[in-house]
């Protein structure tokens, strides 16, 4: 039985595995027992088939490695919630495979869970050098904050650790929207933070393209928040009120000087405005509507075609 799985979902990182194994082993064997889970999330580069090749040379006496190779590129959320679902340590670790996250803070985030947190986070001292990747990074923090009912001052990042009774939370969802940080604030304001350097990532580029960072927001809001359709519905209604008190206004005027003119056009403004509002609101009821019907389709959150382990060879 280990004390801590740590998962590690994995994109194109066929230059960072054998360094992140290295380090994870060097940091934390013997001093815990631990079982290291790896998920392919259909690469395109060589990934699978050097974590085959660390595998095949990997010490059958060492804490067990483990690998499941996706179908097909699912997401790094729902990479990480096809190792949750699979890992069996009294505490769960997410990392990143681009060894930007150096293994030797796992202590310290697991006394901060036997010290009584659910959950804890590795918050970065130095940001992304990245301007972009920094923009994306603060603007989904806010959102968390405004919307998943998050801690302030709390950084979402992905190098995090939860209880067991948290993973059991967690991994009740079977949507194929998934995002863990969500699902974890659904449950829990005990969330605490450590500080952390970030280290230089030895990919060469990141995975999150503008495209990838969008399909993140966009799940994220409708998949776990109404708050957008009350915006909506407040601007309608503050529409709907001005158009109103409007009508009354040129009525009353009309009513003591047939004569007079009410502000020429206004007609055209609102019914530009309202249109507006009605597109825009369309727009969102019908992301709802998408997301209802990906829920509703019965696709899975992931598909596991092969899966390896260190314990294979005993
Ligand atoms: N990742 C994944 N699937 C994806 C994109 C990323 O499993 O579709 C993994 C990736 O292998 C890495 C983590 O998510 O372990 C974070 O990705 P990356 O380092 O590219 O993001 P960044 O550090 O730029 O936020
Ligand atoms: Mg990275």
């Amino acid at each position: 039985m280990s004390e801590l799985s740590i998962v590690i979902p994995v994109y194109n990182n066929e230059h960072s595995l054998e360094a992140l194994v290295e380090g994870i082993t060097k940091a934390l064997r013997g001093r815990l027992l631990y079982e290291l889970i790896l998920v392919n999330d259909g690469s395109s580069d060589g990934s699978w088939q050097e974590i085959e090749k660390i595998i095949a040379a990997y010490p059958t006496d060492a804490d067990p490695l483990i690998a499941y190779d996706l179908s097909q590129n699912y997401g790094q959320e729902n990479a990480k919630m096809a190792g949750l679902i699979h890992a069996s340590g009294d505490y769960v670790v997410f990392m990143d495979a681009d060894c930007q996250h150096d293994p030797v803070h796992i202590i310290a985030l697991l006394e901060q869970c036997r010290n009584g947190a659910d959950v804890c986070y590795a918050n970065f001292s130095n940001s992304p050098a990245n301007p972009f990747k920094r923009l994306g990074s603060s603007l989904y923090n806010h959102l968390a904050y405004k919307l998943l009912r998050k801690p302030k001052g709390i950084y979402l990042s992905s190098y995090t650790i939860m209880t067991k009774s948290m993973q059991k939370k967690v991994e009740r969802y079977t949507s194929p929207l998934i995002n863990i940080d969500a699902l974890v604030l659904q449950h829990t304001q005990n969330v605490t933070q450590i500080f952390v350097e970030q280290r230089q990532s030895l990919n060469k580029k990141t995975n999150y393209t503008p495209l990838k960072l969008a399909a993140l927001f966009f799940k994220l809001l409708p998949g776990f928040s109404i708050i957008p359709l009350r915006i909506i519905l407040l601007f309608g209604l503050t529409f709907c009120s001005a158009a109103f008190i409007l009508i009354i206004i040129k009525s009353a005027i009309h009513f003591s000087d047939p004569s007079a003119h009410f502000f020429i056009g206004s007609g055209k403004l609102m019914i530009l405005g309202i249109g507006g509002i009605i597109l825009t609101a369309l727009g969102i009821i019908g992301e709802y509507i998408g997301k209802i019907y990906v829920m509703l389709s019965g696709n899975q959150a992931f598909e596991i075609q092969t899966e390896i382990s260190s314990d294979d060879k005993k």
